[in-house]
């Protein structure tokens, strides 16, 4: 019965990641702050499996004492049970109470690992350079947080309690039917591993079905998810009947593939269930033949029968855990895999220039560069700019130009591939980047993104510890004042997810006030009224003339002189109609 218990549907498995080794030394320090606490569950989960393994010899005692009861019809029942009946209750309690104990150290080692991995997980992943997370799913690195820690700490917990008690029960209980009747235990030997052997094939059958059923779920879930996230598009394109169809279809292969997983553990049960009741008549039979040889004692049976149940399901679990064993070290695998990665471009570190000494000049000399994520493609080539400190200097270009590459250069999300640049002189490599990004750069994008948090807070994120008034100067520069004071909850308002509840004007000078208020030397504007229609171009226009006024400003503009018509738009149409794009802007 046990063994097809536990074998339901494990969690949900990570296809597609390459395999990485699971690392022990890693894991040694999360561990070792631990190790007390986890020597005191060890102890506590060996003294209950020991209990563990008493409890059927006394059960036989007791069933020989009630034997000769109805044997015989003589004597004290109650007086000569109750000594061994206490001892079992005693027993029984006992174990309880060990359990209880091991289970609720376990616990807490596994939550406060969980923790610890969870946060420094976390930390490394957001010090990666952003051409990692060119490269990288955001939902995945969002599960190896939350799935994969999870079904770690699992597999941790259960390796400890389990197997260390069905170890312990499986030698214990071996060790109590060899003493009990050799010739018994020596049957039993021969029959239960060719049995596992046949649910141990049978199960992992069954697991490679649960598996591709998780994946196909997962599938299902993908269009969904693709589905719902994106109903704008697809209620433009009146889709819904299109997705609906996909989905369902998905639906009905994770269905069958679920069906026949369903039909497979039924079969095993079924027969795991035979088998097992098979076992118990075969040692009743057989050891009845040895009680009516008098060779073994009715009791003994009667413990022979309790222990070697203790053995199948030990030894069923242990069957189980070992798949859980695997899962584990690959859900650990994956989560250490990221957190010794270590970024080229440190976070912190290097030379800052004291504010008052800070001009603001910064040249590119015949910068190269391509994303590493696509390193065939050159998309800058020997690239030479001054930006002359005070002076505002727009790049105009095509999009796909690298308008935005150089904006991203200068705030250091990558390096160079050739040449450097420079900020008063000083290559940007050898210039601390906290203090580049946090304190010299106010970078307006094209698209402003918000946290879900008040406008006091999405403001303040430009300058931890800014005061409020701070905050109101930064939102009167940024004229969003205004605006955000004629709303009924004013600076407490809640932006929604991502800004969402803002329109595109709002949400932009929002940003604006989140990247003046730490007063920046050099300020990158990045496109940033393309995205806006003409009246609200206008205000955030206003603030970033004001703005820009004594800074050194990138300014990449595209959309705004297409807007205006003019000489520029011409100029585009005409080489659009003669001749291929220009590579990079210069
Ligand atoms: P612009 O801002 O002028 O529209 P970009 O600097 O965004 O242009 O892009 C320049 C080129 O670099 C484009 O061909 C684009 O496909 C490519 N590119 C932009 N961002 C990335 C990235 N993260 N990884 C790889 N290629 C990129
Ligand atoms: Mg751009």
């Amino acid at each position: 019965v046990a063994l097809c218990d536990a074998e339901e549907v494990p969690p949900a498995p990570r296809p597609c990641d390459v395999e990485s080794h699971f690392n022990w030394k890693l894991f040694w320090q999360f561990l070792r702050p631990h190790l007390l606490v986890l020597g005191a569950a060890i102890v506590l989960a060996l003294g209950a499996a020991l209990v563990n393994v008493q409890i059927p010899l006394l059960l036989g005692q007791l069933v020989e004492i009630v034997a000769k009861y109805t044997r015989d019809h003589m004597g004290n029942f109650l007086s000569e049970s109750r000594h061994l009946s206490t001892h079992l209750l005693l027993l029984y309690g006992l174990q309880g109470l060990l359990t209880f104990g091991y289970l609720v150290l376990l616990s807490r080692i596994g939550e406060r690992m969980a923790v610890d991995m969870r946060r420094a997980l976390f930390s490394n992943l957001l010090r990666q350079d952003i051409a990692f997370f060119d490269a990288k799913k955001t939902g995945q690195l969002v599960s190896r947080l939350t799935t994969d820690v999870q079904e770690f700490k699992s597999s941790f917990k259960l390796v400890i309690s389990q197997g260390l008690r069905s170890c312990t029960q499986v030698v214990g209980c071996l060790v109590s039917l060899s003493m009990l009747s050799t010739r018994l235990t020596l049957l039993l030997m021969v029959a239960m591993p060719a049995l596992m052997g046949v649910g141990t094939l049978m199960g992992s059958a069954l697991r490679k079905l649960s598996r591709q059923c998780q994946e196909q779920i997962a599938r299902a879930t993908g269009v969904a998810d693709e589905a719902l996230g994106n109903v704008r598009t697809v209620r433009a394109f009146a889709m819904e009947q299109r997705e609906e169809e996909r989905y369902g279809a998905e639906l009905e292969e994770s269905r069958h593939k679920a069906e026949t997983l369903g039909r497979g553990i039924a079969l095993f049960q079924g027969l795991s269930n035979i088998a097992f009741n098979c076992m118990v008549l075969g040692t009743l039979f057989i050891g009845g033949s040895l009680v009516a040889g008098q060779q073994l004692k009715g009791g003994d049976l009667m413990s022979f029968l309790v222990a070697s149940q203790t053995v199948q399901r030990s030894m069923a679990n242990l069957s189980i855990l070992f798949g859980q064993v695997v899962r584990g070290l690959s859900a650990g695998a994956r989560v250490f895999e990221y957190m010794t990665l270590s970024p080229c471009i440190p976070l912190s570190g290097g030379g800052c220039i004291p504010r008052e000494h800070l001009c603001g000049s910064i040249t590119f000399h015949n910068v190269s560069f391509s994303y590493p994520c696509r390193p065939g493609f050159p998309v800058l080539q020997d690239f030479t700019l001054t930006l002359p400190p005070g002076r505002i200097v727009a790049l105009v270009g095509q999009s796909g130009g690298g308008k935005t590459t150089v904006a991203s250069l200068l705030e250091r999300f990558y390096d160079p591939t050739a040449g450097m640049v420079t900020l008063d002189g000083r290559d940007l490599r050898t210039l601390d980047p906290s203090w580049l990004r946090g304190q010299v750069i106010g970078f307006i994008s094209q698209e402003p993104v918000l946290f879900g948090t008040t406008i006091m807070e999405n403001i303040r994120f430009g300058k931890l510890g800014a005061s409020d008034e701070e905050v109101y100067a930064a939102a009167r520069e940024a004229n969003a004042h205004e605006f955000i004071t004629s709303f009924p909850e004013g600076y407490d308002t809640v932006v929604g997810e991502r800004g969402a509840t803002l329109s595109g004007g709002q949400k932009q000078r929002l940003a604006i006030a989140r990247a003046l208020i730490k007063q920046p030397a050099v300020l990158i504007l990045d496109e940033a009224t393309s995205a806006l229609d003409s009246e609200s171009e206008r205000v955030v226009q206003e603030a970033l003339d004001r703005a820009s006024t004594g800074r050194t400003v990138l300014a990449g503009t595209h959309e705004e002189l297409l807007k205006k018509g003019g000489l520029y738009s011409e100029l585009i149409r005409r080489q659009a109609l003669d001749a291929p794009p220009p590579e990079a802007p210069r």
